[in-house]
């Protein structure tokens, strides 16, 4: 198992396929990452965070880069619509995703979650140009980081297929669409329900990187489990790929 510590620099270009011994090979960007995937309100994000605190490792919010991406457009008065170009301003923006969310210098924390942009950034990340450039650069990520928890709805089936610990998190429809308006302060329990059942539709309907479980994936059902309860099991999981 590599080391946490030491980066890998080799880039994407140059990933080789699973060895025959069926072991990662040892320059895949994520064969130090703990891959959570899920719908919206599914708690992703909740126990990615805690699972990076625990293993001291850094954490990669997904949504956050598509959300940016629509952030982005809609400043600049662009139709999220309009495939070429919100392409070319994804290719061209830069984004820094980590505590904070840097849009082209500007701290966009806050407005990436707004309802506006939460309506228009499914059909954003419909966008196979946009999809692309932002798979690039979590790859980059993950090779400059070394190691990592990174959430989103297709980190374990395309974005690091390699990754030794998939986990996709799921909870009744009730309880995803209760936590998200608790989050959502501007947006009221119906709304937050109907958007996240219109999210779940484009995200695991579109063309291309589809919300799915990973073949690999373990199957988390949340909808009774405390947070800790899912914490401890992802930790488990991290523990018998050896990145505990
Ligand atoms: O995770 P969050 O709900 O903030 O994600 C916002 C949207 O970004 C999702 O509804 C989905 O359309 C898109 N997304 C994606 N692939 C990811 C992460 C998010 O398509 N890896």
């Amino acid at each position: 198992m590599p080391s946490l510590s030491e980066p890998d620099k080799t880039g994407p270009d140059e990933r080789v396929l699973t060895s025959e011994l069926g072991e990662p090979a040892p320059n895949l960007p994520g064969r130090s990452v703990v891959a959570i995937d899920g719908p919206a309100g599914s708690g992703k994000s909740t126990v990615a965070k805690a699972v990076a605190e625990r293993l001291r490792i850094d954490y990669l919010d997904t949504g956050a880069m598509y959300r940016a991406v629509a952030f982005t457009a809609m400043r600049r008065g662009v139709d999220p619509e309009d495939e070429a170009l919100v392409a070319k301003i994804a290719a061209e923006m830069s984004l820094d995703v980590a505590e904070r969310v840097m849009v082209d210098g500007v701290d966009a924390t806050i407005e990436i979650r707004s309802p506006e942009v939460t309506r228009a950034v499914s059909g954003v990340a419909m966008n196979p140009l946009v999809r692309k450039e932002l798979v690039r650069r979590q790859r980059e990520w993950a090779t400059d980081h070394g190691a990592g928890v990174v959430e989103g709805r297709d980190i374990g089936t395309v974005v690091f297929p390699e990754a030794p610990v998939k986990v996709y998190m799921t909870a009744s429809d009730e309880e995803r669409a209760q936590r998200r308006s608790q989050e959502m302060l501007d947006m009221h329990y119906d709304e937050v329900a109907a958007d996240i059942a219109r999210r779940d539709h484009v995200d695991s309907t579109r063309t291309h990187a589809p919300l799915a479980v990973a073949p690999d994936a373990v199957v988390v059902d949340t909808t009774s489990s405390t947070v800790e309860q899912v914490v401890q099991l992802v930790l488990r999981l991290a523990a018998g790929a050896g990145l505990g």
